[in-house]
C-alpha cells in the first residue's frame, strides 16, 4: 500500500480502476481526506463543484431524489428538492436544493452537460 501525504493509505476502490487517492497542490490525499477538504472548502467559499448521484430507477416525483457527491463518490448531502426550468441556451436547467452545515444550498445542473452540479450557498447561518 502507498502511504499518502495525508498520512493514510490509498482508499481501496470497488472498481479497482482508479488510483485510490486524489492530488492537490502536488500532495496526495485519500478519498475521506478529499471529502473533508471539499467540505472545508465549501464552508470557506460558499461554493462547490459536485456531482448528482441519481437513484438508478429515478422518475420525476419520486421522493428519493438522490444526493450530491464529490468526485471520488463521497456523499456530501442528500438532495431535498428539485426545480426544473427552461433555459434558452441549454434547453433545461435543473435546480437541486440541499442542506449542508446548517445552510441551504442551491445546485445548478444542465442535463446535457454531464452529471456535474455547480453549487452555491443561499443563506448564511443565523
Ligand atoms: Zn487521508
Amino acid at each position: 500500500m502507498i502511504k499518502l501525504n495525508c498520512g493514510h493509505e490509498a482508499t481501496p476502490n470497488h472498481t479497482g480502476l482508479d488510483t485510490g487517492y486524489g492530488t492537490y497542490n502536488d500532495l496526495t490525499y485519500c478519498y475521506p481526506c478529499c471529502a473533508e477538504m471539499e467540505k472545508l472548502a465549501m464552508m470557506e467559499h460558499g461554493a462547490a463543484f459536485l456531482y448528482w448521484e441519481k437513484p438508478r430507477q429515478y422518475k420525476w416525483g419520486d421522493s428519493d431524489i438522490g444526493a450530491l457527491i464529490d468526485w471520488p463518490g463521497n456523499e456530501i448531502a442528500k438532495v431535498t428538492d428539485i426545480t426544473i426550468r427552461r433555459h434558452n441556451m441549454a434547453g433545461t436547467v435543473i435546480y437541486l436544493w440541499f442542506e449542508f452545515e446548517g445552510r441551504t444550498w442551491l445546485g445548478k445542473h444542465y442535463p446535457t452537460a454531464g452529471d456535474y452540479v455547480r453549487c452555491k450557498v443561499l443563506r448564511q447561518k443565523t
